[in-house]
């Protein structure tokens, strides 16, 4: 199928991405690579880090996630991180390289509390070290994420994990449509969108594409699109899935960049399995970012000093910081709710036979 690189945003159907993700892959991967180079700097690639804030104790069921409390893995739970504690992480995660900062908290959802406050000053204090601070912490109701936005927020992180099918056989405690509201939400208060998913959790292709086609459906499209690999962890009910294969790890980054080809993609978790050469077909086909540093939430990460090998080796250059957006002003906080604004997300409560037979 010829790649179409008509920069006008098209609905594209799930026969052509099937299409498109079948083609040989020197086809799909040319395809792509000239997407990417009309929309971005095929030379550069962000380095971002992820900190999680809040570790552990999670009240969820997500299959894959060693933070969720039910299950048995070695995570331990940990207090929200202190102000002076993200500072010296966000200052390090700078010196090595990052111009990005993704904050994590092991939360359902952000609730409206004295925690919620700390997480508000660990945004304020790092918009001043002039990194893009994205968060995840949950879902969000649009007062929250207008907070969040006033406080120097860049980008709220939601993944919508898989396609909404699948999704149901990962995760019970959480609504895919409740995961959409809250992209609208921060997309309401004018944060910027990351939003992608998780290949290798036993989804078919066509799950993987549905995703893709969902995220590309949202107007506007999301301007960072995360594509993970799983890491399978012992104690939780995904841990005997079998590491996806880098070459569908390609596919999946050249169909993202070509149906959201503003986006920029992450080639996010999954990275310690990859070869040099596997990651930079990954470029090639059009991801524009990598986490840095040695733990992603709480699973391993290549070393430092390996990516700045493989940076220098392909003579690819860190991106700047706000380098695809303005930095936020940090505005006067539109303070918490009253009482009758709450929202009640959904628990869609179905039994997942594997997620049951985890539980402590
Ligand atoms: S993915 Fe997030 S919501 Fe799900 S169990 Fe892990 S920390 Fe909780």
């Amino acid at each position: 199928m010829t790649v179409k690189t008509d920069p006008i945003l098209r609905r594209w159907t799930l026969d052509e991405v099937r299409d498109l993700y079948q083609q040989p892959m020197m086809d799909l991967v040319f395809g792509a690579a000239s997407v990417h180079r009309e929309h971005h700097d095929p030379n550069e690639v962000q380095m971002s880090s992820l900190l999680s804030i809040k570790t552990g104790g999670c009240p969820e069921d997500c299959g894959y996630c060693p933070q969720a409390a039910r299950y048995h893995t070695d995570i331990e739970e940990n207090a929200l991180m202190t102000v002076e504690q993200v500072k010296t992480a966000a200052e390090r995660a700078k010196g090595l390289g990052s111009s990005r900062l993704c904050m994590g908290a092991a939360w359902r959802n952000v609730r409206d509390d004295e925690e919620f406050e700390q997480v508000l000053d660990l945004v304020r204090t790092v918009n001043g070290l002039d990194m893009e601070i994205c968060a995840t912490l949950g879902m969000l109701t649009p007062n929250q994420a207008e907070r969040l936005a006033a406080a120097g927020l860049y980008a709220y992180n939601h993944n919508l994990d898989s396609s909404e099918e699948y999704y149901k056989e990962v995760i019970s405690t959480r609504g895919y449509q409740d995961r959409l509201d809250t992209i609208g939400n921060a997309r309401q208060a004018g944060l910027t969108v990351c939003s992608g998913g998780i290949i290798g959790m036993g989804e078919s292709i066509d799950d993987r594409l549905k995703m893709l086609l969902t995220l590309a459906s949202l107007t506007p499209q999301p301007e960072s699109v995360p594509i993970n690999a799983l890491v399978a962890v012992e104690g939780t009910p995904l841990e005997d899935q079998q590491q996806v294969n880098i070459f569908e790890m390609v596919r999946m980054i050249a169909v993202t960049r070509i149906v959201m080809p503003n986006c920029t993609v992450r080639l996010s978790a999954g990275r310690t399995t990859m070869s040099p050469e596997g990651q930079a077909m990954c470029f090639l086909a059009g991801a524009g970012s990598i986490f840095a540093g040695d733990k992603l939430l709480t699973t391993p990460n290549p070393e430092a000093f390996e990516d700045l090998e493989m940076f220098n080796a392909l003579g690819l250059r860190p991106t700047a910081p706000y380098a695809k957006g303005k930095k936020p002003s940090i505005t006067d906080d539109p303070g918490a709710p009253g009482e009758k604004t709450r929202i009640k997300w959904s628990r869609p409560g179905h039994k997942i036979e594997r997620n049951e037979a985890k539980r402590k």
